[in-house]
């Protein structure tokens, strides 16, 4: 199998080359053909095993396709929840790594890092945010942080992510991601609730057990 055959555009192909990933992992087989369809998912299993790439190279692949209609927009396309500061460092890490070779810019909002130099890093263009609710939600309300154009939305490790403080700040959260075409959620397992969580956030979503 080879990254092509799953359907992602010859630029996302050849960024995966560039980042020295010589042929999807089996996760990657499974859920890539899925997303680069722009098809709403859950993928529920264990972490690992490239499932970063595994959701970023199909949504990078359509942003591509769509850049010449967004030709000038700087404001971000992609917007990655994760549960804590150090998974969001690492999500961003396979973002830059992958997104250099497709002329895309990731950031990092997360609380606990400068405030100041995360507006001013915004302010400078980007086009995949990865961070935690609660600064992304403080940024957004601030202004500083402008999501009209976010049409990917990623809730990574969501099971990690789902208590009542991360409720109540993704109902806040979400008149601001209105223009959204897919969302995806990774989750460990499926805890009770989550499936009802789930539905209010996604559009009739494919359930892929990795
Ligand atoms: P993850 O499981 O998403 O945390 O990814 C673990 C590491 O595997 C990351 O550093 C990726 O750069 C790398 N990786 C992801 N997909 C592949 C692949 N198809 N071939 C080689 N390395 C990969």
């Amino acid at each position: 199998q080879s990254f092509a055959a799953l359907g992602l555009s010859p630029q996302a192909c050849a960024a995966a080359a560039a980042a020295g990933f010589s042929k999807p992992t089996s996760i990657q087989q499974s859920v890539i053909p899925t997303l680069a369809a722009g098809r709403d998912a859950l993928l529920v299993g264990p972490t690992g095993s490239g499932k970063t790439a595994a959701f970023l190279l199909p949504i990078m692949s359509q942003l591509e396709q769509a850049e010449a209609e967004a030709a000038g927009e700087r404001t971000p396309r992609v917007l990655v929840l994760a549960p804590t500061r150090d998974l969001a460092t690492q999500t961003a890490g396979v973002s830059r790594q992958l997104g250099r070779h497709m002329g895309l810019r990731t950031r990092v909002v997360c609380g606990g890092l400068d405030r100041q130099r995360q507006v001013e890093g915004l302010a400078g263009g980007v086009d995949v945010v990865v961070g935690t609710i609660g600064r992304i939600l403080d940024l957004a309300q601030q202004g500083a942080l402008v999501l009209d154009g976010v049409t990917h939305l990623v809730l990574d490790e969501a099971d990690r992510l789902l208590d009542d403080e991360f409720s109540e700040a993704m109902t806040a959260l979400a008149p601001y991601l209105e223009n959204r075409q897919q969302t995806v959620f990774c989750s460990a397992t499926l805890q009770p609730g989550f499936m009802d969580f789930a539905r209010t956030v996604t559009r009739n979503p494919v359930q892929l057990d990795l």
